[in-house]
């Protein structure tokens, strides 16, 4: 356990001055008596960690040599690009993977959750290459890991089967993908990752492209188990385009089941995909979290995986620019992940976890709008990035 930490002249969201205390791994409310290191914040901004609910840590090249991408635009070319670059590349799941934690530990990411590959030519390998940088790296990042079924479930023959022992190695997540673009058989798709989440205990996390009335379609019917099975506050949709795409009638009712059933949406306010009613799903008190995707890897040469980013990237996305809009995009890649992951003990309160970034800016809104880079990020009440460098060896990563 690190020693106990005083932050001095810390300015919590924004709002006043004042010190931060952080005893055994936690804030607490007033400086003990023993002995604690201490740190100055010269007035700067204190967020708690930031969380990367929706990346592929698996499948990015940073450090690797530059992929010329020859690759057409649809899913399924990417998805073709993916698996042949995977046998190509040698790409190494442990060692990309800590590579990007390392990478964006120094923005303050300090919990993510990464969907991994399994498909019948890989197994479970990938899965196991990232747990082993879960392990190694657990002093420094919460990480999730979603089995990840990319190239489909019914697709392929066998696929059902690794999931379940992907399940069992250790992966914490049931993931799934467009049930019928993809998969050509939404029922049963969703029958199947259900009873996988069902049988384990685990949580669902869904990507659905899907678009319009087919994506509204699927969003029902994922409702409509997460209802049968109570598994409220347990399955998040990543990207819901659909939800983007549909009259006012529908897309209201879509959004009050979510809430009904505690349905969390991960966005990652793609320019090059259809908005989501942000606004609104957020009156009616929808989780609303956010991620990278993938960066730097074959689907796109794109991403630096830094979440304050992403917030300004979702205010751009969704014509936000007021500073109560800001802050709203800072919160959603902040608390909002967290509550999207299921993340307990995450606030800069008395009790939870000792988890916090430092941002030199005047406001939250300005540095979303200007995303400065030289901060500080502490973990459990021990500073593990000093003025945007990492302190101490990483491990695993190269
Ligand atoms: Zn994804």
């Amino acid at each position: 356990m690190s020693a106990d930490l005083i932050i001095r002249n810390a300015r919590p969201f924004g709002g006043a001055v004042q010190d931060l205390f952080i005893r055994d791994g936690r804030f607490t409310a007033i400086a003990g008596d023993r002995p604690a290191d201490e740190i100055d914040a010269s007035g700067h901004i204190a967020l708690p960690g930031f969380v990367e609910a929706h990346t592929h840590l698996d499948k990015t090249l940073i450090g690797m040599d530059w992929f010329e991408n020859r690759v057409g635009p649809a899913r399924n070319d990417r998805i073709l690009a993916d698996r042949k670059a995977k046998r190509e590349l040698g790409i190494d799941a442990r060692r990309q993977s800590a590579r990007q934690i390392a990478q964006t530990l120094a923005f303050g990411v300090l919990s993510i959750r990464s969907h991994v590959d399994v498909d019948t030519e890989i197994g479970i390998a990938n899965i196991l290459g990232v747990i082993e940088t879960r392990e190694a790296m657990r002093d420094l990042i919460d990480l999730q890991i979603v089995a990840f079924p990319q190239s489909g479930m019914l697709q392929r023959e066998g696929t059902f089967e690794l999931m379940d022992e992907a399940l069992r190695a250790g992966a914490d997540v049931v993931g799934g993908i467009d049930p019928a673009s993809i998969e050509r058989d939404p029922v049963r798709h969703l029958d199947a990752i259900f009873a996988l989440a069902d049988r384990h205990g685990k949580p669902v996390d869904i990507h659905l492209h899907e678009p319009g009335d087919l994506g509204a379609f699927c969003l029902e019917l994922i409702i409509e188990r997460t209802r049968a099975l109570s598994l409220q506050g347990q399955v998040m949709v990543s990207h819901a385009y659909c939800l983007g795409m549909l009259d006012a009638t529908r897309q209201q009712a879509l959004i009050k089941s979510m809430v009904d059933e505690e349905i969390a949406v991960m966005t990652v306010g793609s320019p090059s995909a259809p908005a989501l009613p942000l606004r609104l799903m957020r009156e009616h008190g929808v989780t609303v979290a956010s991620g990278s995707d993938g960066i730097q890897g074959t689907w796109d040469p794109f991403g630096s995986g830094d979440m304050l980013e992403r917030a300004k990237y979702l205010a751009q996305r969704n014509g936000m620019a007021n500073d109560a809009d800001l802050e709203e995009t800072a919160r959603i890649c902040t608390s909002g992940g967290a509550r999207g992951i299921g993340l307990a003990g995450h606030a800069l309160d008395e009790g939870c976890f000792g988890d916090l970034v430092l941002l030199p800016a005047r406001s939250v809104a300005e540095a979303v709008a200007l995303t400065p880079q030289n901060r500080t990020v502490i973990r459990r009440g021990r500073v593990v990035v000093a003025s945007g460098e990492v302190l101490g060896s990483m491990p695993a990563h190269e």
